[in-house]
């Protein structure tokens, strides 16, 4: 899904105050009533040139259910949301290409004030879910109102807390700068995902150190979920100390993607672990042709691992620091239900909730890989326009 911030310059302070009641509206209700609207943004004036205005833009969309008129924040509405409290914080200044469309994320460049690149993250839970989703009614009915965004928010929340707990433990993943609904912002890392290398100078070295890494997220309790090409990627740096006749590169591999991590005491760990230990020896076999020697490491073995020197369990740490066990758990059944997971059929239900109700989407959805369910976006279908600046109207 595209963002196109061209409107946020043209909205009132009045819109943005209907937006944000349309925004609370939705907590409870699935159709904010127009009433109810009017109620929450208190403008005395009246909200129908806003909502109207929203409407017009495709912040909010017009909808009708059984007993009453209402409206519904859109995906756009709710990432407008996100972006205006960035501009307020001076977290994101201006937001320029796309550079990934996952099955459950878009992923822009955004910039600082003083022009330093950044990663806009977006987690779209409810878009290629929403079908499946919506084929169980019963399910939704359980669910909060509003559940592709209470869903998108979690896993936010979840990928920010993690990203947070893995930098401040010293673990090689990008800067966690701000989280807002369903968005995150993080560090620019300046490397491809190892899907698109195509040979490394040395792969045992590679796979020794990601298998080192898997086993070292075990030491802290924590298993990745998605540990594979994808979601791995490689950093290239001089490397300054080389001596003639060594190598004068060395490959840092960053770890990105955490929305399904989960503890190496849930009740799947293993099969989890085996997971990602086999991704990765899968790959470094089919691109690198490179096999190791040794058959693990196996889940007994990372077990045994866990609080190793005396390492701060993150799984229990993230539990406390505000992303809840009930959380994780509403995120996992949601996940699970739609087939998010990694290994889900990756056709399953794509496209979103926004085409499959009113306006249809000319959005970019590029292949996907059969073997890992990821959808990758070839650079020159990125859409290439210059970074636009959030400008806004005066008074906010
Ligand atoms: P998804 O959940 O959709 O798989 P990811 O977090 O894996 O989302 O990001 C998708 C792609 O976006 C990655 O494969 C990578 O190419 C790019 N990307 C994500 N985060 C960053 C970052 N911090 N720096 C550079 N590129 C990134
Ligand atoms: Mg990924």
């Amino acid at each position: 899904m595209r963002l196109d911030t061209k409107h946020m310059r043209y909205l009132a302070a009045e819109d943005w105050r209907v937006l944000t009641a349309v925004e609370t509206g939705s907590k409870n209700h699935e159709v904010v009533p127009t009433p109810l609207i009017g109620q929450i943004s208190g403008l005395k004036g009246g909200v129908h040139r806003s909502i109207s205005a929203l409407a017009k833009v495709g912040l909010i969309a017009r909808q009708k259910n059984a007993k009453y008129d209402g409206y519904r924040l859109t995906y756009g509405g709710l990432d407008y949301l996100a972006l205006n409290t960035y501009r307020k914080r001076k977290d994101v200044y201006s937001v320029g290409n796309q550079i990934g469309v996952g099955k459950e994320s878009d992923i822009f460049v955004v910039a600082d004030e003083k022009g330093v690149q950044r990663v806009l993250k977006i987690h779209r839970l409810g878009r290629i879910s929403f079908r499946t989703v919506k084929a169980n009614r019963d399910y939704l009915r359980h669910r909060s109102s509003g559940s592709w965004m209470y869903m998108s928010r979690l896993a936010a929340m979840k990928e920010y807390a993690f990203m947070t707990a893995l930098r401040d433990n010293g673990f090689p993943v990008p800067e966690p700068l701000a989280q807002s609904r369903h968005t995150i912002v993080m560090s620019l890392i300046d490397a491809f995902p190892m899907r698109q290398i195509s040979s490394v100078p040395d792969p045992a070295g590679l796979y020794a150190e990601l298998m080192t890494m898997i086993l070292r997220l075990a030491q802290y309790g924590l298993i990745h979920g998605d540990f594979n090409e994808f979601n791995i990627l490689i950093k290239e740096e001089k490397n300054k100390e080389a001596k003639e006749g060594e190598e004068a590169m060395t490959l840092t591999p960053i770890l990105i993607d955490f929305p399904q991590m989960v503890s190496i005491d849930h009740t799947n760990a293993e099969y989890y672990f085996d997971r990602d230990v086999n991704c990765i020896k899968r790959f470094f076999e089919r691109r690198f042709r490179y096999t190791s020697n040794s058959k693990g490491p196996h889940f007994a073995e990372a077990k045994k691992l866990v609080g190793k020197d005396g390492v701060t369990r993150l799984d229990v740490a993230v539990e406390a620091s505000g992303f809840s066990r009930k959380m994780a758990k509403e995120l996992e059944a949601y996940m699970k239900e739609v087939g998010v997971d990694g290994d889900g059929d990756p056709d399953a239900a794509r496209g979103d909730e926004e085409s499959s109700d009113e306006e249809s989407d000319e959005e970019d959805r590029s292949e996907v890989d059969e073997n890992d369910g990821e959808a990758e976006v070839e650079s020159e279908e990125a859409p290439q326009h210059q970074a636009s600046t959030l400008e806004v109207s005066e008074n906010r």
